[in-house]
């Protein structure tokens, strides 16, 4: 008797777990779906792909001028505010935005004396690039490159995007951790490891090789329109290439797709983006006037020049 009704004790929690589990499954799976339906479906522009990104344009721009504030803030010493690589600078950009699909952006372009080989764009338009990319692109058309593809990265809203990937993996991590509470903390560990690892290879990770595609190539159609010729786009990576310190990363475990998968589908998208560079340089409607050639960049490696006064806020 005693023992029935322990039985009877031990289903009933066993039916209570399962109740609280199914529960707590379906809020996180109303939560993704959720964050999910209130992101609503967009276009990219150039790719014609629809998406969905986590925060609206305006959150985005708002973050995205926080955020350069303070970096530029923190790097304040070292902003190359005159002189000809400066200037250069703010000429690719502003050409680039000119064309570009800008849905109102308040562009701002700044050159950072570094070593790094990096150049980004926030949200909203604000823009920078370090010197040390100054040495591969070499001359305004290879900026333009750079220029051109990070701008199409903003554009694409890639960064929000981004962001409603990673909020329902997580919640994907949630939900697994929650179903798999009646197992032992090291096989729950393993198994959440598991999924982690595979979201990561087998959807993160092939999202924003997607994104760095699309930003070539959407990149490769707004130099074109600014009147920058879109074959430079080849040297400058192949030239990115040759200067990458150790190993190139396997392709499946790299945020960025191959160097030799990026050029051949530069090759493949250049016929189009050399349409684009012959209607404007014919028309030259959207165009400000070319200069070829274009001159060298010839910056000094960093530091810059130190500016004591410098603010953050130019
Ligand atoms: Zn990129």
């Amino acid at each position: 008797m005693q023992r029935q009704v322990r039985a009877v004790a031990v289903e009933e929690r066993g039916y209570a777990e399962i109740a609280t589990v199914g529960l707590l499954l379906a809020i996180l799976v109303g939560f993704a779906l959720f964050l999910y339906c209130r992101a609503e479906e967009q276009t990219v522009p150039v790719t014609g792909r629809t998406q969905r990104v986590a925060l609206s344009e305006e959150d985005q721009a708002k973050l995205g001028a926080g955020a350069y504030r303070d970096i530029l803030a923190e790097s304040a010493t070292e902003i190359v505010r005159t002189g000809p690589e400066a200037t250069l600078v703010r000429r690719a950009g502003e050409r680039i935005a000119e064309v570009a699909d800008d849905p109102g952006f308040a562009w701002e372009f700044t050159l950072i004396a570094s070593p790094m080989k990096n150049a980004w764009c926030l949200p909203g338009g604000k823009v920078a690039i370090y010197s040390g990319i100054l040495e591969v692109a070499q001359d305004e058309e290879g900026l333009a490159v750079v220029m051109a593809h990070e701008i199409a990265h903003a554009i694409a809203q890639h960064g929000a995007e981004r962001m409603l990937q990673e909020q329902l993996t997580q919640v994907g991590l949630l939900a697994l951790s929650t179903t798999l509470g009646g197992l032992d903390s090291a096989t729950r560990g393993t198994l959440l490891a598991l999924f982690g690892a595979g979201a990561q290879l087998g959807v993160l990770l092939p999202f924003s090789r997607d994104m760095e595609s699309e930003a070539d190539r959407i990149g490769l159609i707004y130099m074109a329109r600014a009147g920058y010729n879109p074959e430079a786009a080849i040297g400058f990576w192949e030239r990115m290439a040759a200067a990458r310190e150790g190993p190139e990363p396997p392709e499946y475990a790299s945020t960025h797709p191959s160097d030799a998968t990026r050029i051949a589908n530069l090759q493949k998208w250049l016929p189009e983006a050399m349409e684009e560079y012959r209607r404007s340089t014919e028309t030259g409607t959207r165009m400000l006037p070319r200069r070829p050639p274009w001159r060298p960049l010839l910056l000094p490696p960093a530091p810059a020049p130190r500016m004591a006064a410098a603010s953050a806020s130019d």
